[in-house]
């Protein structure tokens, strides 16, 4: 995907490799458009496979992608995005087929990357007014309108005449989905972007995802579970370049109920334990590790049953993965 630059523009320092172009349109509606994903395969020219048959179906809504760093979510958000041409495997979005007319999916496409690039000293304003520029809003009549309405909807509007580079990493993210979401797109794509906010910024962020998602498809890949719990209808794990588990949160959660146990224990018990039962994860609570462990009934004296948590399941299937390799 080449960059898009505008030699006359006066900000053509500006790295836009991130802005995808979106064609400008009136008030976003709700769509059906479904994104549908099919035996997705990506080996690298150095051999690695980054995906390996992937599938998925993401309606309308916030759809979460979960996984650990290497799992292979960039790799999958790029190539979503037409940023990048798979192995093999097909990508369809509404009417659109992603991989045979990339074009037109850019048209409908906003993308927040991982690595938003720099930012030039020019205010919030005139920096999201140059990039509606260079996605092809042309009147300027419907320019001012689109980055008023989306400087407000982002919550950006007291700070307009600051500049992007004196951003706090909230500030910035919510730049970004100003950016991406510049000609009304249809299909929203966020890679990691929570990495770095505070809890404050990163609730936020996340409610302003949910409500941007009532009316498109928004993906968003994250490897904290945290972004994925309350307010994604689903979500799928991403592990060594495979779909674990794909459905909704709580629904994935309730599958765990009655399987889940506790136990507080020495820190020189803990080897025993982990061989002897199915931990699916530790965490130092006051200095002495809390083992989580998956059985049908009670593990052993002292364990105690626990409401199953997301986290639980994504350990619990990380888990199950990772001894199916073994
Ligand atoms: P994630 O976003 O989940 O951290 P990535 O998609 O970045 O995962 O990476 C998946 C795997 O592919 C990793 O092993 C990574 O090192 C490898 N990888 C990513 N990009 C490239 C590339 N351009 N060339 C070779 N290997 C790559």
């Amino acid at each position: 995907m080449p960059r898009r630059r505008q030699a006359s523009s006066p900000h053509s320092e500006i790295d836009i490799s991130c802005g995808l172009p979106c064609l400008p349109g009136g008030p976003a509606e709700a769509n059906d458009d479904m994104l549908i994903i099919e035996d997705l395969t990506q080996i690298y020219p150095n051999g690695t496979q980054a995906l390996n048959g992937v599938r998925l179906t993401v309606p309308n809504g916030l759809f979460s992608l979960l996984g650990p760093n290497g799992a292979g979510k960039s790799t999958l958000m790029r190539t979503i995005a037409t940023l990048q041409k798979p192995t093999s495997g097909s990508i369809r979005f509404g009417d659109i087929d992603v991989l045979a007319t990339p074009q037109l999916l850019r048209h409908t496409l906003g993308y927040l990357p991982q690595d938003f690039g720099v930012y030039p000293r020019v205010s919030v304003y005139d920096l999201l007014e140059h990039m509606a520029v260079l996605k092809g809003v042309a009147s300027i009549g419907e320019r001012k309108d689109t980055v008023e309405s989306l400087l407000r909807q982002v919550n950006l509007w007291e700070v307009r005449h600051k500049a992007v580079a004196g951003f706090s990493g909230g500030m910035r993210q919510r730049f970004g989905i100003a950016q991406a979401l510049i000609g009304n797109p249809r299909l929203i794509i966020v890679d990691e972007p929570t990495a770095g906010l505070d809890p404050e910024e990163r609730n936020r962020f996340l409610n302003l995802l949910a409500e941007i998602g009532e009316q498109v498809v928004v993906i968003l890949s994250t490897h904290i579970v945290e972004d994925v719990a309350e307010l994604c209808p689903r979500m799928a794990v991403l592990a060594r370049g495979r779909v674990l588990l794909e459905g909704e949160p709580l629904a994935l959660i309730r599958r765990l109920q009655g399987a889940v146990w506790g136990k507080t224990v020495h820190k020189v018990e803990l080897p025993a334990y982990v061989s002897g039962h199915e931990v699916i994860s530790t965490r130092l609570v006051g200095g002495r590790p809390l083992l989580h462990v998956l059985a049908d009934s009670r593990p052993g004296p002292g364990f105690e049953q626990l409401e199953p948590t997301l986290e639980d399941v994504y350990f619990a299937t990380l888990r199950s993965a990772q001894r199916a390799v073994a």
